[in-house]
């Protein structure tokens, strides 16, 4: 616990030094533009993919990147749905990332149908859906991938179906961005409505 803290201190001193006219600032309040979804995992800097500064990306982080459907906010699974409502109907963000990434033990866990225990196995089912279009002859590793492709959709699709989300998309208030990060590669790969499939590119500016 020692070597966390004094690691925390010493980063927390260094962006002090490069940030410190920015933190004042934003000690007044934030204005973030993106609203950064994303998983729990532990390799995964959210600032890092998006090569963003303090006040510009607001986040919430689960395992496996889950939005569960508005259907399932209305029976009181409350805490990304609260998040939504504050991002978009009161920081007005601009842009939604949804962010699967490379070898998800979330998916992992799905793709492989583990007894898992009861919270674990309850949220995970908000992904399940993901598994029904997978083309049948994809070896281990090229079902993953597909398969953490097909859940980023799919949360994409739960997203939708927040009517707020939905209105504000379609009055081009908001833009939606589906994304895998490769954890070996460090680079993103955008889900491309046009073409229907992921294209590798680098993140946006934001
Ligand atoms: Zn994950």
């Amino acid at each position: 616990m020692d070597t966390l803290l004094e690691q925390t201190r010493a980063t927390r001193a260094a962006c002090f030094r490069d940030e410190s006219a920015l933190m004042a600032q934003l000690a007044h309040g934030q204005h973030p533009t993106v609203l950064y979804i994303g998983c729990a995992d532990s390799r995964i800097l959210p600032s890092h993919i998006l090569d963003a500064h303090p006040g510009t990306v607001f986040t919430t982080r689960n395992i496996a990147n889950i939005v569960p459907p508005y259907k399932a906010m209305q029976r009181g699974e409350t805490a990304v749905g609260a998040v939504l409502e504050y991002a978009v109907l009161h920081l007005k963000v601009q842009d939604i990332v949804l962010c699967g990434h490379s070898a998800c033990g979330g998916m992992q866990a799905l793709a492989h149908g583990h007894a898992l225990e009861p919270g674990l196995q309850a949220w995970l089912a908000y992904a399940s859906e993901a598994q029904e279009h997978l083309p049948a002859e994809l070896e281990d590793a090229a079902r993953l991938d597909a398969l953490i492709e097909a859940n980023v959709l799919l949360q994409l699709e739960h997203l939708r179906s927040y009517p707020f989300i939905a209105e504000a998309e379609r009055a081009g208030r908001l833009r939606l961005h589906g994304w895998v990060y490769d954890l070996v590669t460090e680079q993103v790969r955008a889900y491309e409505e046009a073409e229907e499939c992921f294209i590798q590119e680098l993140p946006f500016d934001v």
